[in-house]
């Protein structure tokens, strides 16, 4: 179980087969102003790769572009609308298909409205992951352990999460609609860079 740091792209080669989880770091929550920094992602398998961008970086990055797009990769997130934002802005590649486990928790985890991923490691894996370092500052030119460690733990528990909540969502028989949420998330995400960041378009008025 290692952490490897690389630059600018994700080596070829270096993740198995199958889902894979992603989380980006950024310099602020405005996908257009706050610079993409980082990118984590894991086959799920023991270890966590961080890709990390240059201020100026051309984002070419064609070996994770094409993990991104793969439409035979099931890409794994926790509240993927900004992820999957960021992606797009910077790499200019739309993420599909998705797996969100902030959606799968809220459509099963009625009894609370706690949905962070801290809250649900601990509650579904018995895990404690640490958010200190969650908004630090990832674009400077050496990424402390601490930060290294946290964005790997960020990707670290993705697929037991998603076993764990697709149990829940067959016994409360939410699976369907899960998955038609899931379908959805990228054009929410593209809602949100082309303008209806924060307008529902399904309310009324
Ligand atoms: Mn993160």
């Amino acid at each position: 179980m290692s952490v490897y740091l690389h630059e600018e792209d994700l080596p070829a080669g270096v993740l198995a087969d199958g889902p894979v989880a992603i989380d980006t770091e950024t310099m602020g929550l405005i996908t257009p102003r706050d610079r993409l920094c980082l990118v984590q992602i894991s086959d799920g398998k023991g270890d966590e790769h961080l890709v990390r961008f240059q201020p100026g970086s051309s984002y070419a990055a064609p070996n994770l572009r094409a993990i991104v797009a793969d439409p035979n990769r099931i890409k794994l997130f926790h509240f993927g609308r900004f992820d999957i934002a960021a992606l797009q802005h910077y790499l200019g590649v739309l993420a599909a298909p998705v797996y969100c486990t902030k959606i799968a928790s809220r459509l099963v985890r009625t009894y609370t409205d706690r949905h962070g991923l801290k809250e649900i490691v601990r509650e579904l894996l018995g895990f404690d992951i640490s958010k200190q370092q969650q908004s630090s500052d990832w674009g400077g030119p050496v990424l402390s352990d601490a930060q290294r460690d946290y964005a790997a733990s960020d990707v670290r528990y993705l697929h037991a999460l998603k076993a764990e909540l697709d149990v829940r969502l067959e016994r409360e028989g939410r699976m369907a609609l899960a998955q038609a949420c899931f379908d959805f998330l990228p054009h929410r995400a593209l809602l949100d860079l082309a303008g209806w960041p924060e307008i529902d378009i399904f309310a009324h008025a």
